[in-house]
């Protein structure tokens, strides 16, 4: 999980929220505002109106998306629900707001996550409270990373070096509210479950082969130079000028590299990169550039 970088939505798609959001807002109790976010929420594409916001929002939450289609919570399922990082049963007065939504995958938002969340009570203090459904939550305080202005990074470390692959909050006092919202980020998501670490460890070893090729082709001076450090499966256009060849190997392993599953794997490699093994270290020292992407 890493932070999102926001966009903006058109004057008509947030006028169409605010429309919907007050609608909610109107409702006088607590009860009656969760009944017309759940009903206006399942008919949001029923008009044309509605259509039209929904689907510039699909298309901006695409575009803003950690990685090619991927979740946003687990960083290893296609995304294809909107979720509301606030639960819009329990938070209805945000069941419209566009800085509430992220795309996750069915098994994030589904078989974990669904309206489960914790708010800190008292506001601002370390003590968890699991919130209960029908009962307006005492706060806003949550206790999950919120990927639209946070980034988890600065509360979890994965364990590459340990090589368990683990996500572990960074903070060890857990007492801390950083301990806290990190470790209940990572259960809440099951972010250290199923086969999510060994789906790590290889995608760590994926991205150093992918680096390694980069620095291969990055010393290659002639087509058959750049043949040997190539992929077979390369297409290379001898044809062309053999520069513009190679840069467009380089560029697509870059692609490849930013576009995959798992960021955080490779943004840990960066961030760990002093720790890592030497290979890895001098492999790094041959493509400085990389710890920039
Ligand atoms: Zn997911």
């Amino acid at each position: 999980m890493i932070n999102i970088i926001s966009k903006n939505l058109s004057q008509k798609t947030l006028d169409f929220l605010a429309e919907k959001q007050q609608e909610v807002n109107n409702k006088t109790t607590f009860l009656k505002q969760k009944d017309r976010a759940k009903k206006s929420w399942d008919g949001k594409t029923g008009s044309k109106k509605g259509n039209a916001a929904f689907t510039e929002i699909r298309t901006k939450l695409k575009e803003m998306n950690v990685g090619e289609g991927i979740c946003n919570y687990c960083e290893q399922d296609t995304s294809t629900d909107i979720e509301h990082i606030f639960p819009k049963s329990l938070y209805p007065e945000k069941a419209f707001l566009w800085s509430n939504y992220l795309l996750a995958c069915k098994r994030c938002n589904m078989d974990y996550k669904n309206a489960n969340f914790a708010v800190f009570n008292p506001l601002g203090s370390a003590n968890k409270e699991d919130l209960a459904q029908n009962t307006q939550p005492p706060n806003e305080d949550a206790l999950l990373i919120n990927p639209r202005s946070e980034n988890a990074m600065d509360f979890l470390r994965l364990d590459i070096i340990g090589n368990t692959f683990l996500l572990t909050p960074i903070n060890r006092d857990t007492t801390s509210r950083n301990y806290q919202r990190g470790n209940y980020t990572q259960e809440l998501l099951g972010l250290n479950k199923e086969k999510l670490p060994q789906i790590r460890k290889n995608v760590k070893y994926n991205y150093i082969d992918k680096l390694e090729r980069y620095s291969k082709i990055k010393v290659t001076t002639n087509f058959d130079e750049l043949k040997e450090a190539s992929h077979p499966m390369d297409r290379i256009n001898e044809n062309n000028q053999f520069e513009n060849e190679k840069k467009q190997l380089l560029r697509g392993l870059e692609a490849y590299i930013l576009n995959s599953p798992h960021p955080t794997v490779w943004k840990e490699i960066k961030r760990q990169i002093d720790k890592m093994p030497n290979k890895i270290q001098v492999l790094f020292a041959k493509v400085p550039e990389a710890l920039r992407w």
